[in-house]
């Protein structure tokens, strides 16, 4: 059998300042090298000053992967040389004295499987290295410090996946679970990062680090496996080691170097006191947390009767379920929940689109209630609501810009009713006797006036000609 595990980096986009000192945490804004102190600069004489809100955002997600959070938390210098690390070490935690990371023994369903979480801890981020150049003569590589102390949570897998593609699955849960809990921005280049271990069944465990992305990620595993198969058809040993993936080749690479716990020479971090967090902060985050996904999915389920499917994609992804939630009445839940599953997420499927768009919460309301009372087609509604994320008029400014309105008014409809009937003699005749064919005189009617015939009028109409 085949057994992957994961270890994930999820930076804590959303915070004000980084893990040890003020320096912003949304570092990608800034020009190079200029969100750094002479903290997150490691020089001497400074302190690092912990960042608490950190420590509790960090314990919502080990709360919501369903962990147990100690009491007493530590953190540990993971000594090593690289240049994107200013201080020669890393700020980060281990559970050498009993469990004092974050959270641990956590769980995730994935599907029927139980996926579970070895460890979450709270680490900060080193810089960036920017390569410069394209051939290995004249490339150079530069520092960006901007990133270095950026609050980073790593989380921890057994090696529970069986297959790339419940390592695809766990990664939607993941980052739509954080994302609903408010506290990091999946989207961002480099918030999710990952490493892998796999191994074939009896063979010795292979890493892959370096993977950064997740849509990375599920490739990277795939190809070890196919790999691994390989080799082990042709009777070759699998050599256990480090791999690097290479995301311009899109292969995994042998890597020489090869560090164990103890190369890092980790020791308690002197400058940082333990941190004890009490029953009462516990309490109020446990509190404070936002609804979960599966919570949400069944309201909308059992409360609004809207359809299990559409309750799932709606659920899962917190733009549209923030929307939803701002908008819907008893009367128009499930009109709302139709018009952002079939016809917004066409509009605004990406970052860019989301964050330029002008729909408001009153928008879809407005025309939510305009389809229900027949003041419009679902087609009509569909071509307002790309006006509307477009430009951010009224629903009824935008209704008489492009005449989108529904005829609905009696006399006008049965001039186009009664040219259908005298154009459709044999349709007619078949309506008769086959109650059917009647949809297909309300489907011309419908084409006659663009799709703005009232359809329940026309399908009125239509019967009391025939009949
Ligand atoms: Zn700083």
């Amino acid at each position: 059998m085949t057994k992957i595990g994961l270890e994930i980096h999820c930076q804590l986009t959303n915070l004000e300042s980084k893990l040890f000192c003020p320096c912003k945490a949304n570092y990608r804004s800034y020009e190079i090298n200029t969100n750094i102190c002479p903290i997150c600069m490691g020089l001497p004489g400074s302190l690092p000053r912990l960042n608490q809100e950190a420590v509790k955002k960090a314990t919502m997600i080990a709360m919501a992967l369903n962990c147990s959070t100690p009491e007493k938390i530590a953190f540990f210098r993971k000594n090593y040389f690289y240049p994107d690390l200013p201080k020669n070490f890393q700020i980060t935690q281990l559970n050498i004295y009993g469990d004092t990371s974050i959270g641990g023994a956590g769980s995730v369903m994935v599907g029927d499987k139980k996926i579970r979480i070895t460890r979450i801890q709270l680490e900060e981020d080193p810089g960036r290295l920017i390569y410069e150049g394209n051939s290995s003569k004249n490339q150079i590589t530069l520092v960006d410090y901007n990133r270095a102390g950026t609050p980073l949570v790593e989380i921890v897998t057994e090696p529970d996946f069986e297959n790339p593609k419940q390592v695809r699955e766990f990664l939607n849960i993941l980052s739509d679970l954080l994302e609903n809990l408010g506290i990091s921005d999946p989207s961002l280049e480099g918030a999710m990062r990952a490493d892998a271990n796999v191994s074939i069944e009896g063979e010795k465990k292979v890493e892959i680090k370096n993977i950064g992305s997740f849509h990375d990620l599920e490739k990277a595993v795939h190809f070890e496996i196919t790999r691994q198969e390989s080799l082990h058809a042709r009777d070759i040993e699998i050599v256990q080691e480090t791999r690097h993936w290479d995301d311009k080749r899109k292969i995994t690479i042998s890597s020489r170097s090869k560090e164990e716990a103890l190369d890092y020479r980790y020791f308690l971090e002197g400058d940082i006191p333990w941190v004890k967090i009490d029953s009462e902060t516990f309490e109020k985050l446990k509190s404070n947390m936002p609804e979960s996904i599966s919570s949400k999915k069944e309201r909308y389920v059992s409360n609004h009767h809207i359809p299990n499917q559409v309750a799932d994609v709606l659920s899962s992804d917190k733009f549209y379920s923030d929307l939803f939630e701002q908008s819907y009445t008893e009367s128009n839940a499930k009109e709302i929940a139709n018009i952002i599953t079939t016809d917004l997420m066409g509009l605004v499927d990406t970052r860019e689109k989301r964050e330029s768009s002008k729909i408001t919460p009153n928008h879809l309301r407005d025309l939510a209630d305009s389809i229900q009372s027949g003041k419009i087609s679902r087609n009509s509604a569909k071509n307002a609501l790309y006006e509307i994320v477009k430009t951010g008029k009224d629903l009824a400014q935008v209704i008489s810009d492009l005449d989108l309105g529904n005829v609905s008014d009696e006399s006008e409809l049965t001039k186009t009713i009664d040219e259908v009937i005298s154009e459709e003699a044999g349709a007619v005749e078949q309506a008769k006797t086959n109650p059917q064919t009647i949809n297909y005189l309300v489907g011309k009617v419908m084409q006659k006036t663009k799709g703005k015939a009232d359809p329940k009028m026309t399908l009125e109409l239509l019967k009391k000609k025939i009949e």
